[in-house]
């Protein structure tokens, strides 16, 4: 269980499709989230990644728009329990007005706009992004970046764009994997409008990063089930120790009112 004290988890950052070695079953999903005590949940397909593991394109003559909306029509079928984030492929995507009919249209059900930088092969310092940016202003919807300092996923790109753009909300999905999360805290702890998505981040660099940046910033995130059925394993204990360091209010930000203000919006609002 992630927490025995709140039945209202929420986990910002899940995973459905096949890419590579994984291999996600939406319902294997949900029954993980049951057993977990994980009310409801982010989610985007992972099989939309517009590069494969060796930098082949993926689907490059398919419509991200007819790709996003399989995982849509899944997610569809669990009412509220998940929203969907549109996994953009700036490689492939051709027409933005449709793009922005489509998440306007489904805005209901959409929480977001997601890449992964280097798997979409276009570093995320580059202006091709300048579009989506764009409909993520327009239509008050947060942008998910997996960041990594690998050259196009990086921190410091994900907050140069939000301080370019503080008008729309940016999430640093892992607050830099395999890197430095205090220097990634300090990034978001100095611009209002980028938040850090606790995926898979430590719990001692949890309590550090939410010491740093507020509870207001940081949303608890968590990959499921990338790793398999034991995927929220590793999350075991980190609510008690939010929980103990930055009582009530602090747990309650961190692990479903930051998720809900930032993607549920008017619903909850
Ligand atoms: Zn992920």
């Amino acid at each position: 269980m992630i927490s025995e004290y709140s039945d209202k988890i929420i986990d910002s950052h899940v995973h459905m499709g096949t890419y590579g070695p994984y291999e996600i079953r939406l319902e294997d999903l949900a029954k993980e989230m049951d057993r977990s005590g994980v009310a409801q949940a982010v989610i985007s397909d992972i099989g939309l990644n517009s590069l494969d593991e060796q930098g082949i394109e993926r689907f490059p003559d398919m419509d991200t728009i007819a790709l996003n909306s399989r995982c849509l029509t899944s997610i569809n079928t669990y009412g509220d329990r998940f929203l969907l984030l549109f996994w953009i492929r700036p490689l492939f995507d051709r027409n933005e007005e449709r793009l922005s009919h489509f998440l306007w249209e489904n805005r209901e059900r959409i929480g977001g706009l997601k890449v992964h930088p280097k798997t979409a092969g276009i570093p995320f310092s580059s202006a091709d992004y300048g579009p989506y940016i764009e409909i993520c202003r327009r239509q008050n919807k947060p942008f998910c970046i997996h960041t990594q300092g690998d050259g196009y996923s990086n921190m410091e790109y994900v907050y140069e764009a939000a301080v370019k753009n503080p008008d729309v909300t940016f999430v640093a999905v892992h607050m830099d994997l395999g890197g430095d999360r205090e220097s990634a805290s300090e990034f978001i702890a100095r611009c209002p409008n980028l938040y850090g998505d606790t995926t898979l981040v430590s719990k001692e660099e949890m309590i550090k990063a939410i010491r740093k940046c507020g509870p207001e910033k940081i949303l608890f995130g968590t990959d499921a089930l990338v790793f398999g059925r034991d995927s929220y394993g590793r999350y075991e204990g980190f609510y008690e120790s939010v929980l103990e360091n930055f009582g009530r209010d602090g747990a309650e930000k961190v692990f479903y009112k930051n998720a809900r203000k930032l993607f549920w919006k008017e619903k909850y609002e």
